[in-house]
C-alpha cells in the first residue's frame, strides 16, 4: 500500500490539495480526477477513501490495518461503491442501483463514497441520472469520477464537480514505475525520455521492441563515427526492419537524438545524466575527435529528419539523408 507521501511523488500538485481539504474537513461533494492512464487516479481515489473511513487515521494517513481499510482494499466496504463500465459503457441501471443503495443510511457510518471509473463512458441517460444524485444526495456522499477524457463528460456533470487535473508523470517517476513493472533500468531510462504515457509505452514496446531498438541504435551510431563504411548496410539490414510503423520510426529518430545529446553531455561534463549510461566509455573515446559544434550540427540534422518524416517523406530516404549529412560534417 502506497502512503500519501509516496503518492505525492506521483502527483505533486493534486495530493497536497486533497490532503489540505482532508485536514480541514472541507472535502467537496464531487471530484473529477482527470488525467491520462497511469497517472495514479485510481490509487489516489482508494487512498482518499481509506483516509475518509479509517478509524485509526494518523493525521491524514490511513492505518491500512483496521476493518475499514482492509474492507476497502478487498473491495467489500458497505459504504464504498465502485462503478466500472459494463461492457462498452456505464449504463443507467448501474447508476440507479447506486442511488437505491444510497437511499439507505450508511451501514457503517452515515457517509458514503462512490468511485466511477472511466466516467466518460456513462451513457447520456446514466449521466442524467447521476446528475440528480450529484445535486441532492440523500446522505453525505463523496463522488469521485475518474476519466481520461474529461471533455467527454456532460457539461452539467462537470459544473457540479470540482476538477483535479492529474499531470503526466515526471520522467524519473515514470522510469521507476517501469522498473517496478519489470523493465530493466537501461530500457526504462530510454523509454521515459521518449514518452511518459503508459498506453504509448505498451504500444511501443510490443515484442520487446525497446530492447532491440536500443541495441541497434548503439550499433548504428557507433558505426557512423567509427566504421562509416558499414553504416548503410546496418541501416538496411537492422534499422529499417525494426522501424516499420510511423511511431517506431519517430521513436527511432528520438533515440538517435538522445544518443547525440549524451555525447554532448560528455563534452560538457554532465555524464551523470546519460540516457545510455552503459555507453560512457564509447562516448568518451568519440568525444576526443568530435567538437561540440559538430554535435550541435548533427542534432540539427536529426531534427530536420523528424520534420521530413512528419512531412511523409519516405523513411529510408530520410535515414540515408540523415546519415550522409552527419558523415559530411
Ligand atoms: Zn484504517
Amino acid at each position: 500500500m502506497a502512503t500519501w507521501s509516496e503518492l505525492q511523488h506521483t502527483q505533486p500538485r493534486v495530493v497536497p490539495f486533497i490532503l489540505k481539504s482532508l485536514e480541514k474537513d472541507r472535502l467537496s461533494h464531487a471530484y473529477i480526477f482527470a488525467g491520462e492512464s497511469g497517472t495514479g487516479k485510481r490509487e489516489i481515489a482508494l487512498q482518499l477513501t481509506k483516509s475518509y473511513f479509517c478509524r485509526e487515521r494518523n493525521g491524514t494517513e490511513p492505518c491500512g490495518q483496521c476493518v475499514d481499510c482492509r474492507r476497502i482494499d478487498k473491495g467489500n466496504h458497505p459504504d464504498v461503491h465502485m462503478i466500472v463500465p459494463d461492457g462498452a459503457s456505464i449504463k443507467k441501471h448501474q447508476v440507479e442501483f447506486l442511488q437505491k443503495e444510497f437511499t439507505y443510511r450508511g451501514v457503517e457510518s452515515s457517509h458514503k463514497i462512490y468511485v466511477i471509473s472511466e466516467a466518460d463512458k456513462m451513457t447520456a441517460s446514466a449521466a442524467n441520472s447521476l446528475l440528480k444524485f450529484l445535486e441532492e444526495p440523500e446522505s453525505p456522499t463523496l463522488a469521485l469520477l475518474l476519466t481520461e477524457r474529461e471533455s467527454a463528460l456532460l457539461p452539467t456533470v462537470r459544473s457540479r464537480s470540482q476538477q483535479l487535473s492529474f499531470h503526466p508523470l515526471s520522467k524519473s517517476v515514470f522510469s521507476d514505475k517501469l522498473q517496478e513493472m519489470g523493465m530493466s533500468r537501461l530500457q526504462s531510462l530510454l523509454l521515459a525520455e521518449i514518452t511518459t504515457n503508459f498506453e504509448h509505452t505498451n504500444h511501443l514496446n510490443e515484442g520487446d521492441w525497446i530492447a532491440q531498438a536500443r541495441s541497434v541504435v548503439i550499433q548504428l551510431m557507433g558505426e557512423l563515427y567509427l566504421r562509416p563504411n558499414q553504416v548503410l548496410l546496418t541501416l538496411q539490414d537492422k534499422w529499417l526492419p525494426i522501424c516499420k510503423d510511423k511511431e517506431q520510426q519517430e521513436a527511432g529518430l528520438d533515440m538517435i537524438l538522445l544518443w547525440l545529446r549524451d555525447l554532448l553531455y560528455i563534452q560538457t561534463g554532465k555524464s551523470d545524466t546519460l540516457v545510455f549510461p552503459d555507453q560512457q566509455d564509447q562516448y568518451e573515446q568519440l568525444a576526443l575527435s568530435i567538437s561540440q559544434q559538430q554535435i550541435s550540427e548533427h542534432l540539427s540534422s536529426v531534427l530536420e529528419a523528424k520534420r521530413h518524416l512528419n512531412a511523409n517523406m519516405n523513411y529510408q530516404l530520410v535515414m540515408e539523408k540523415l546519415l550522409l549529412s552527419i558523415q559530411g560534417v
